[in-house]
């Protein structure tokens, strides 16, 4: 049952007995004199589960003790309504969807989603593509998501109401592992939540919620400055296609430039380590399938080689020129039709995920010393770092603004490569205005 702020339910005061401890923020107090507030959801009880009261309010905070002490289940249930699309199954295809967030603790910033991009990613993970991750259905995906802080906790000290936020895909870790300690959640050695997909085994064990929807709750040191001199659509795709390809470019120090670097797959990642080797300072060969893709790549991303990669011709033409390659490929292909085109000691690093294993001759990695590595996003300090880099040298993505209920077609579209380069969708724009926060 769904109750709004200041609207009048039936009490149910009998009802209560598994909170230990109400406490009813004062933004709860309805416009009657009423306070809202829910019974805990500690789950022992089928009787409390999910029930809401609206009891008369004595004092500014409302208290009530009962029997079991679930205090931080109670508070967890403290929630807001939100509105978003989902995908129910594995087809791919996604509908509108009403859940609620956590309220903001004391560690927590919420903020209206302005805008989200569409990871393919996000497609992998609706149609469920890789075991290694499968899908819990609803499922709100987006972890490309930018906005405007509406609520801080009382212990937040670097974001107010009114800042632009960033998220990523990673919402939360375990902060005390070594890689944590070194600003490498994304390899926190016991677990990292993922933005949606994923439980938040640190909060409250409930299932993540991503960007395409209206409102996110998230702890302040899993947010991110967007820059001012960055548009905020277009900075959307940097949360993660941005870090994804910035993260190995910089462990294999690629900004110290000079190199020859060659990107596989012109699509969202792809374009955005074709800014960042630019910017770099390297030489850069795009390995496409699409042709139509020549000329934007060689006039907007001042790329100096184009490959056609299924052009046997070009692909033999390109051999041995290149130091580093990212693999941006998110469907099946060997290895092997790209390992040719490293020089001695060349590096291909994967960040594409396709959902088989890939092919990899052994002649092809000895006959000239060569390297295969992967690399996953980034950490939320380097993520910082990536966006303050962009900021500076008026680095974003050139995307295809789209609104919510596109998502469908924009899949569909995604799947053929047919988008330049990123779809964000306009999450703001696409509200319902019985969600759009006040
Ligand atoms: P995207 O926008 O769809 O771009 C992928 C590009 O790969 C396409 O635009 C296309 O470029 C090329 N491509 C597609 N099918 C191909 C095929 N069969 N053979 C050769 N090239 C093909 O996808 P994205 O959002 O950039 O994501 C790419 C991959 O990275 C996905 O698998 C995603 O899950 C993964 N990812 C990984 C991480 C990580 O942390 N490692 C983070 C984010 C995303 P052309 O038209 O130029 O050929
Ligand atoms: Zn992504």
């Amino acid at each position: 049952m769904l109750v709004r702020r200041g609207e009048k339910i039936r009490e149910e005061e009998g009802r209560a007995r598994n909170a230990s401890l109400l406490r009813a923020p004062s933004n709860d107090i309805g416009s009657r004199g009423l306070v809202i507030a829910e019974v805990c959801s500690c789950k022992l009880s089928e009787e409390c589960k999910g029930l809401r009261l609206v009891l008369p309010l004595e004092r500014s905070e409302l208290e009530l003790r009962t029997g079991a002490p679930n205090r931080r289940a109670w508070q967890n249930r403290m929630a807001r309504e939100c509105w978003g699309y989902a995908a129910f199954d594995h087809s791919g295809t996604m509908k509108p969807f009403r859940f609620t967030r956590r309220k903001c603790r004391s560690e927590d910033i919420c903020f209206e989603v302005k805008y989200c991009g569409i990871c393919h990613t996000d497609l992998h993970q609706i149609k469920d593509d890789w075991k290694e991750l499968p899908a819990t259905y609803p499922m709100v995906p987006g972890h490309e998501v930018v906005g405007i802080v509406c609520e801080v906790g009382r212990d937040v000290k670097t974001f107010k109401p009114g800042d632009r936020i960033g998220v990523g895909c990673i919402v939360n870790s375990c902060g005390q592992c070594d890689h944590c300690k070194r600003h490498l959640e994304q390899y926190c050695e016991r677990k990292f939540v993922w933005t949606y997909n994923d439980k938040d085994i640190y909060v409250d064990g409930n299932i993540t919620y991503g960007g395409y929807s209206t409102l996110m709750v998230v702890p302040e040191r899993y947010a991110l400055k967007i820059p001012e001199a960055l548009p905020l659509d277009a900075a959307a795709p940097l949360l993660c296609a941005g870090v994804t390809v910035y993260s190995p470019m910089k462990h294999y120090e690629m900004e110290k430039g000079g190199k020859n670097f060659g990107v596989i797959g012109l699509g969202g990642l792809g374009f955005m380590a074709a800014k960042f080797a630019k910017a770099f300072g390297m030489r850069i060969t795009v390995i496409s399938t699409s042709p139509s893709k020549e000329q934007e790549a060689r006039h907007a991303l001042h790329a100096d080689h184009f490959v056609v990669s299924t052009d046997p011709k070009q692909m033999k033409a390109a051999e041995k020129s290149l130091d580093f390659i990212i693999d941006t490929v998110s469907a099946e292909h060997s290895m092997d039709q790209y390992l040719p085109l490293l020089r001695t000691n060349g590096k291909i690093i994967l960040v594409g995920i396709p959902s088989k294993p890939l092919e990899v001759s052994a002649f092809n990695l000895h006959a000239a010393r060569r390297c295969v590595g992967g690399s996953l996003i980034g950490g939320i300090r380097e993520t910082q770092e990536m966006l303050d880099f962009c900021g500076k040298h008026h680095i974003f993505c050139k995307i295809e603004l789209i609104p919510i209920g596109y998502v469908n077609e924009a899949m569909v579209r995604l799947v053929k490569s047919d988008v330049k380069y990123r779809f964000v969708i306009d999450v703001a724009a696409s509200t319902p205005p019985e969600f759009r926060p006040n």
